[in-house]
């Protein structure tokens, strides 16, 4: 069993933690908070041992009458593996203080620069590259929506390039502190927004520009590709190599799917926990083609969709198992088809 903890018990911390605990050949040793609240003692309840993320922060927790199994330096001591979900940049900060110190593995997420770590992760794209490594980064849910159908159109049809236009929701659901509550930003105003170079960290010969705006909407991420293939293919076989890709889903308008509200709906019918997807939702009925060039729309979850690559990314600094073995492995537990 890969020992892992969890450092950041907050949006994909938990997700994590949880779909970690759904393998069997990986176990959680403990999750961290910096502060006793409501989330601190949902992970005790959730049956996981609970580490304080600060070690001068533990008395707080004792004053809030939680239990704690120790702080971060004892976690560390009993893990193979930490999985960094601490927000915005810390985590490279946590790399210098905490696991290179330590000579613990761990696994950064998307807020983290790739040049802080030295290699990024999506399963699909170079599960291998994470053999061996220390440090490695899972790339965000942007990256990771865009890779995913990047990857599998390059590898089919050859991409000559890539123009896509995010938007972006303005928070996730269960957070207040940002914006806009209302209006359209450019967000970053600067064209190309990073997201193009960010993809180039785990497909890096393809040719990508990107821009972006922050919506008022905190459900999902959507994105809208333009396409220029290397040959003409048509929407039907386009149709065919989504829907025998992993970890894309086929949704359609003409169903009543007609934005990310409705998919939020059927997120929720889909009956998994805290209404996860861990798949980009493309519009089967907006691809379309003009000789070698496509275009089509997709949503991506942006709470779940790195779940399953996390869990990946383990398995590929941890053991031996392949990225075919450990995709399927990780689709079943998580109930991805
Ligand atoms: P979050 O704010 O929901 O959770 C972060 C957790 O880290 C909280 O529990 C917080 O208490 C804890 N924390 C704060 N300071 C810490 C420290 N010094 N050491 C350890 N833990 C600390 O944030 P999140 O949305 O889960 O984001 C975490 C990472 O995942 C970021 O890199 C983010 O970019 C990335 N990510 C987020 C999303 C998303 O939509 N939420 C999607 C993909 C990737």
């Amino acid at each position: 069993m890969i020992k892992v903890g969890i450092n950041g018990y907050g949006t994909i911390g938990k997700r994590v933690a949880d779909a970690v605990s759904k393998q069997d050949d990986m176990e959680i040793v403990g999750v961290t908070k910096t502060r006793p609240t409501w989330e601190a003692k949902n992970a005790i309840k959730a049956g996981y041992k609970l580490f304080c993320g600060i070690p001068d922060n533990v008395n707080n927790f004792k004053e809030a009458g939680i239990e704690l199994a120790g702080d971060i330096n004892d976690l560390l001591g009993q893990c193979d593996i930490m999985i960094d979900c601490s927000p915005k940049k810390i985590g490279a900060e946590n790399l210098e203080k905490y696991y290179k110190p330590q000579g613990i593995k761990a696994i950064y997420q998307g807020a983290v620069k790739h040049d802080a770590i030295g290699e990024s992760f999506n399963a699909q794209s170079n599960y291998d590259s994470a053999k061996g490594k220390q440090n490695v980064r899972v790339v965000s849910c942007n990256t990771t929506g865009l890779s995913r159908v990047l990857g599998a159109l390059d590898k089919a049809y050859g991409v000559k390039k890539a123009r896509v236009v995010l938007v972006r929701r303005a928070s996730d659901p269960g957070s207040s502190k940002s914006g806009p509550v209302d209006g359209i930003v450019p967000n970053p105003i600067t064209v190309p927004s990073h997201h193009g170079p960010d993809v180039l960290t785990v497909l890096p010969k393809l040719n990508i520009v990107t821009s972006a705006f922050k919506v008022s909407s905190t459900f999902m991420h959507a994105h809208s590709l333009m396409i220029e293939l290397d040959k003409e293919v048509s929407a039907e076989e386009v149709k065919e190599l989504f829907k025998k890709t992993p970890r894309l889903l086929m949704v359609n308008s003409s169903e009543g799917l007609t934005s990310t509200a409705e998919l939020m709906e059927f997120a929720r019918d889909f009956g998994r926990p805290r209404y996860d997807m861990y798949e980009n939702l493309v519009w089967e009925d907006s691809i379309g083609v003009e000789g070698n060039e496509l275009y089509f729309f997709q949503a991506v979850p942006q709470e779940s969709i790195v779940i399953p690559e996390n869990i990946d990314c383990i398995r590929a600094m941890c053991s031996d198992v392949s990225a075919e073995e450990s995709m399927e492995k990780t689709n079943k537990t998580l109930g991805i088809k």
